[in-house]
């Protein structure tokens, strides 16, 4: 019998990643996408999977709607990848944040509760939910102390779920995923940011690329490796909540300068907090600077997590470290800015 998979979020870089693996497992995959969205699922063309999702519209703001959709597709399983997924612009839309990531989960839960209790579900957690890290590193038990209205409204979701396992015995997971890019990573997210700008700079199209705190520390993985992980959490007999993470970390600086090496650069930095600058030593000039206008209003300094769980119950490992992540990516979008192709 083929299975249905229900993708919210499947414009995004997890859902494009999780629509390819569901298709190739032989699921029939629904993927749901805003209604603004319905023209930028380049990510799902990039992957060569455009024509094989079926796209249909889902708003997370509608009960109606989502209970209309769980009763027409009858999915066995269901991914909430939709969100509003950028840390930054949460203080910008506090409520609109809120609405999505925290009330439109349990939307979805109570749905599901009414109408197809069955249905095993996926919630996209976040290392932010930790925030101002308790411990080092963080694993399932660590308190949570989020430190934006994005990570707040993620630790609803996150409690929504677990709440709605005890209580309705539904097979409802969270993933508590750390940071994880690719070429297919929104260019709002750093690392993104990051290659893509070094890409121009390197075919002469940009000065400079300038950039918040640099002394951030993350976790950084693969997606398409995390994509794995969250479909087996749903094959998993029982549901419960599991870290993915590389279990090291690294500065927003040290990523500069590999995806520079990849492109040919030699960084050296000069100078402290805003007067910190990136000097490619080949060139002599000036390509990273600090911009205050990218800090944020209350920082995660360091996020770093500890994936032991899920290797031992789900047999997941990540296999790309950090410094083939940047190698990656940045070569993926000097071929774009080549190609003249980026998005
Ligand atoms: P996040 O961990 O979900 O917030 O992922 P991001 O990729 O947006 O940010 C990772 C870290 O990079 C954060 O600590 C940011 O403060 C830091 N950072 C430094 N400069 C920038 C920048 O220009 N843009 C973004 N997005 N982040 C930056």
């Amino acid at each position: 019998m083929t299975k249905t998979a229900f993708i919210t979020g499947a414009s995004g870089q997890d859902g494009a990643y999780l629509s390819a693996l569901l298709l190739e497992k032989g699921y029939r995959v629904i993927g749901g996408i805003r209604r603004t969205s319905t023209g930028i699922i380049h990510r799902l063309a990039e992957l060569g999977i455009d024509k094989d999702v079926e796209l249909t519209t889902f708003e997370l703001g509608e009960f109606q709607h989502i209970l209309r959709l769980l009763d027409k597709y009858k999915p066995d399983e269901f991914y909430n990848l939709a969100a509003q997924s950028f840390v930054g612009s949460s203080w910008d839309v506090p409520l609109y944040t809120a609405d999505t990531d925290a009330v439109g989960v349990c939307r979805i839960l109570e749905g599901m509760r009414d109408i197809l209790p069955e249905c095993r579900y996926y919630q996209a957690s976040t290392s932010e939910m930790f925030g101002h890290v308790r411990e080092i590193p963080q694993t399932e038990d660590t308190p949570f102390y989020p430190r934006s209205p994005y990570g707040v409204a993620k630790l609803y979701g996150h409690w929504i779920t677990v709440n709605y396992r005890e209580s309705f015995n539904l097979h409802a997971s969270s993933g508590i995923l750390f940071n994880h890019e690719s070429p297919l990573r929104g260019v709002e997210f750093v690392t993104r940011k990051i290659t893509l700008a070094l890409s121009n700079i390197a075919q002469g199209n940009q000065e400079t690329l300038d950039l918040g705190n640099m002394s951030a520390k993350r976790d950084w993985g693969f997606a398409k490796e995390y994509v794995e992980g969250m479909w087996r959490m749903l094959q998993q007999d029982e549901a419960d909540d599991y870290v993915l993470a590389t279990g090291s970390t690294h500065t927003v600086r040290d990523f500069v300068g590999w995806a520079g090496e990849s492109l040919g650069f030699d960084i050296a930095w000069e100078g402290e907090g805003e007067n910190e600058v990136g000097i490619d030593r080949k060139s002599g000039k000036t390509i990273v600077r600090v911009d205050p206008q990218f800090y944020r209003p209350a920082e995660v300094e360091i996020l770093i997590g500890d994936p032991a769980k899920a290797k031992k119950q789900l047999g997941w490992e990540p296999k790309t470290d950090v410094r083939g992540l940047a190698d990656m990516m940045a070569k993926a979008d000097y071929d774009r800015v080549k190609s003249g192709r980026v998005f």
